[in-house]
């Protein structure tokens, strides 16, 4: 079957990861048409917009898209096109599955966490304002609907995984109306999931709990902004953010992107790690039901960075992120 997918390559180092991942999922046979779509900071002076609608409407007939991180200017500038894109298409879970692979030098071994992250509202919706030019703020806003929504979403993936347990993370302690109403609702689909196991853990606790002991936790549901930094911390626990996947799901449509951003600073230098982008490819292929094509570039990846020869610097290694696409796609079977 042939599947039309947007890819957008993004800026920084989103294009010559994606020309890796490209190599990679073409080395499957499975019939793919990538419908390439620009967007980002590198495209504001052609389009006047770092989203131009074109990217909206590819990722609406699709359905699928891949696409590698785009730039966020601080404090000025233009607001996330990553953040628009999640809230237009109403892409409200963002999967983040970190688990360890042998060859990758970490402090930890063993880790098999899932992260999902609340997509679309909490501080992250960038609902914010200057009262005067000493004083900001940011609304949390915290609703019953999305909340149940993303535990719905965390449950039913922990059942379809064969996966035991689902964490809610929040700080309800403090914030007792907004993660308290998180924590309640994401309790109330719970009692819907006998069969997984439910707890839950304030957010501070639940960073030290993670680096000192990850192998007590499975499926972890968060609001956006928790989600975010912990994503980071568990891209850590693995090795490194070169290796950590994405994806942002809806009930229609789905945008597969690492975890890490666009690292300005290795732009075309050939270097970074592809092997992220390419994790991200395996998820996105098991969503289009190319199962086995998912499983054998997820064997290909592991041989590679098990053999450690043709990896990237982040990885102990010195060959380049096209070397190491190649040597991926070589081992695809
Ligand atoms: P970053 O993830 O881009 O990079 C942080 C550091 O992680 C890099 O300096 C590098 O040392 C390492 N790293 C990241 N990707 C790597 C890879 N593939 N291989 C090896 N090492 C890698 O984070 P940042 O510097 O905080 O953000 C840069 C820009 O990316 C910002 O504008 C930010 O807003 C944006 N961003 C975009 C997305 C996205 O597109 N979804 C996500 C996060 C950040």
């Amino acid at each position: 079957m042939k599947h039309t997918i947007t890819l957008i390559p993004g800026d920084g180092i989103g294009p010559e990861i994606s020309d890796a991942m490209r190599l990679v999922v073409e080395a499957t046979g499975v019939d793919i048409e990538w419908d390439v779509q620009e967007a980002g900071a590198d495209v504001m002076d052609k389009y006047k917009t770092p989203l131009p609608e074109g990217v909206l409407d590819s990722i609406r007939r699709n359905k699928v898209a891949i696409k590698g991180p785009i730039t966020t200017p601080v404090g000025k500038g233009f607001r996330s096109v990553n953040v628009a894109l999640r809230k237009k298409l109403d892409l409200y879970a963002c999967l983040r599955p970190c688990f360890s692979m042998e060859g990758v030098k970490s402090r930890f071994s063993g880790i098999d966490l899932v992260i999902v992250r609340e997509n679309t509202e909490d501080l992250y919706a960038g609902i914010e304002r200057m009262i005067n030019d000493d004083r900001a703020e940011s609304i949390k806003l915290i609703t019953r609907g999305a909340s149940r929504r993303i535990a719905k979403f965390a449950f039913e993936y922990a059942r379809t995984e064969g996966r035991k347990k689902v964490t809610a993370v929040h700080k309800a302690n403090i914030m007792k109306c907004s993660d308290g109403l998180f924590l309640e609702s994401v309790g109330q689909e719970a009692a819907e999931y006998p069969d997984i196991e439910f707890d839950d853990r304030i957010v501070d606790n639940m960073c030290m709990q993670l680096v000192q002991k990850p192998e007590n936790y499975d499926v972890l549901v968060l609001p956006n902004l928790y989600g975010d930094v912990i994503s980071d911390l568990c891209a850590g626990l693995i090795g490194g953010l070169g290796i950590a996947p994405g994806a942002n799901i809806g009930d229609e449509l789905a945008v597969f992107e690492p975890t890490h951003g666009s690292a300005p600073s290795y732009a075309g230098l050939n270097k970074v790690n592809p092997t992220a982008l390419i994790l991200s490819s395996v998820l996105m292929l098991k969503h289009i039901n190319e199962g086995e094509a998912s499983d054998r570039v997820l064997a290909a990846v592991k041989a590679v960075i098990k053999a450690g020869k043709q990896v990237t610097y982040d990885l102990g290694g010195s060959a380049t992120t096209s070397e190491m696409a190649e040597a991926i796609a070589s081992k695809i079977t």
